[in-house]
């Protein structure tokens, strides 16, 4: 029987910066939405992003797969600065995964088609191959047996599995998560940290805006706390959980925890 895909590659050659902003500054019209940040994101590393509503931190995110432009700075993804346009870019996109909030599948097509179709259009890959693929992902994260349902099928949860599953099947270098468990009923939420989790310990480089402190302290190994458009601090999760050294980052773990 074939083996499973892994869900990423190992940890063996972690370390190289994989993500790198460098003074990165934008606005939208007047508002100064991001301020001088500066980030890097070593292969295989997990940085989890909290923070107040509003600090820029989905802004940030959709500055990575270029889906938001940026007035100054540098932005590399494996050691190249983001493409302006044009099949570049749409390469940048199949290496960089997003999950968003709101599941954002395909409501026209099954969940099998939902993750074979970018691999066959971006990818090329042939049909039978992009569902031997997909099938693997979704029974990686306990969906296989949806394959043939429409997403208003599936429960919000295992919608959400479904939009890991289509990002990973492009086989990306890195994954966004932008409060990817925000939407979803309570009861839902642990069985798409679970999946997170399991990719974390995979080695998979991994950027998650998130206010599950639970999942941060557990999986990530930096947590990065913006506020106001800036990276405020920096540090490990023991760090900043038991020791924050901003009175920003103090008033907002006194609300949230
Ligand atoms: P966060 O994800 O931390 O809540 P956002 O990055 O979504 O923050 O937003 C940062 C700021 O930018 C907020 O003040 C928000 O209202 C504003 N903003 C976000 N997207 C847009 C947009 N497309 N046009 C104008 N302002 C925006
Ligand atoms: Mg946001």
């Amino acid at each position: 029987m074939r083996q499973p895909e892994t869900l990423a590659t190992g940890r063996s050659d972690a370390g190289y910066p994989l993500v790198e902003l460098s003074h990165v500054d934008k606005h939208y019209d007047k508002l100064h939405v991001l301020k001088d940040i500066n980030l890097t994101v070593n292969k295989g590393e997990v940085l989890v992003v909290v923070g107040p509503s509003g600090s820029g931190k989905s802004t940030m995110c959709r500055t990575i797969n270029r889906l938001e432009t940026i007035d100054s700075g540098v932005i590399r993804v494996d050691g190249k600065p983001l493409p302006q346009e044009g099949k570049e870019l749409a390469n940048l996109r199949a290496e960089v995964g997003m999950v968003f909030q709101s599941f954002n599948l395909f409501a026209n097509k099954t969940i099998l088609e939902n993750v074979t179709l970018a691999p066959i259009k971006v990818r090329h890959m042939d049909k039978k191959e992009a569902e031997d693929l997909a099938m693997d992902l979704l029974d990686r994260v306990g969906v296989a047996s949806q394959a043939g349902k429409m997403p208003s099928q599936l429960s919000g949860g295992q919608q959400q599995r479904v939009a890991i599953a289509r990002a990973l099947a492009m086989r990306p270098k890195v994954m966004l998560f932008d409060e990817p468990t925000s939407a979803l009923d309570p009861e839902m939420v642990n069985e798409v940290l679970d999946v997170m989790v399991e990719l974390a310990h995979e080695g998979m480089t991994m950027i998650c805006v998130t206010h599950e402190m639970g999942f941060a302290r557990k999986a990530a190994d930096r947590i990065v706390f913006m506020a106001d458009g800036r990276i405020l601090e920096s540090g490990t999760p023991d760090e900043f959980f038991d020791h924050p050294k901003t009175d920003r980052a103090k008033d907002f773990l006194s609300k949230i925890l």
